[in-house]
């Protein structure tokens, strides 16, 4: 009879299985959402933040890929999807940026100066410097007017 000798059997089927899977794709949408999760709707009203967020859980909240037309100072400041007015105005008028209605803000606009170069207005008069006792901008502007002709320093 024959010995069986270091016969071990061996109960790992060999699978030969790929387990690579792409990655990047899946990857890539989940930050794009978490993104667009984590957006604060802030300086519209309750009813404008229900339905953004009701565009973001069935995806489709579109971001803006460039800045729109605000319909009160006309100027291409509007950042956030689907509203019509940009933050300085809704934020001054104290309305809705969404829908432009006088209606309680959920969560206000924080005052924060936002990048100053695309405040390009024709008011100059922030970016000089201002006098200590700020009581009349014509007259500061008499000041700019003759180039320090009379310099006393
Ligand atoms: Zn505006
Ligand atoms: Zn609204």
């Amino acid at each position: 009879m024959s010995s069986q000798k270091g016969n071990v059997a061996r109960s790992r089927p060999q699978k030969h299985q790929n387990t690579f899977s792409f990655k990047n794709d899946k990857f890539d949408k989940s930050v794009r959402t978490k993104k667009i999760n984590a957006k604060l709707h802030d300086g519209v009203c309750q009813r404008c933040k229900e339905v953004l967020e009701w565009r973001v859980k069935y995806s489709k909240y579109k971001p803006l890929s460039k800045p729109k037309k605000c319909v009160k100072c006309l100027q291409k400041t509007v950042k956030e999807s689907y509203h019509i007015m940009c933050r300085p105005c809704a934020y001054e008028l104290e309305v809705c940026a969404k829908c432009g209605k006088k209606e309680d803000i959920v969560i206000p606009f924080n005052k924060e100066p936002e990048n100053a170069e695309n405040n390009q207005r024709s008011n100059h008069r922030r970016s000089c410097k201002r006098n200590e006792e700020s009581d009349d901008d014509l007259d500061f502007d008499n000041d700019l007017d003759d180039t320090g002709e009379n310099q006393a320093d």
